[in-house]
């Protein structure tokens, strides 16, 4: 199984302050750090989230 990262440039971690190490995984759909392995969700349009 391939994993199609991508790194988010301009973005620095907020744990372990690295540039350009966050990277998205679009399988998980969150934001994770190369570096120290700190995770967040992405969230993007709560509103067109909406399942019932
Ligand atoms: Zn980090």
């Amino acid at each position: 199984m391939t994993t199609l990262a991508h790194f988010l440039d301009g973005l620095r971690c907020a744990t372990c302050h690295n540039l350009n190490v966050l990277w998205l995984d679009p399988v998980r759909a969150q934001v994770e750090c190369c570096e120290c392995g700190q995770t967040a969700l992405t969230v993007t349009d709560t509103d067109e989230g909406r399942t019932a």
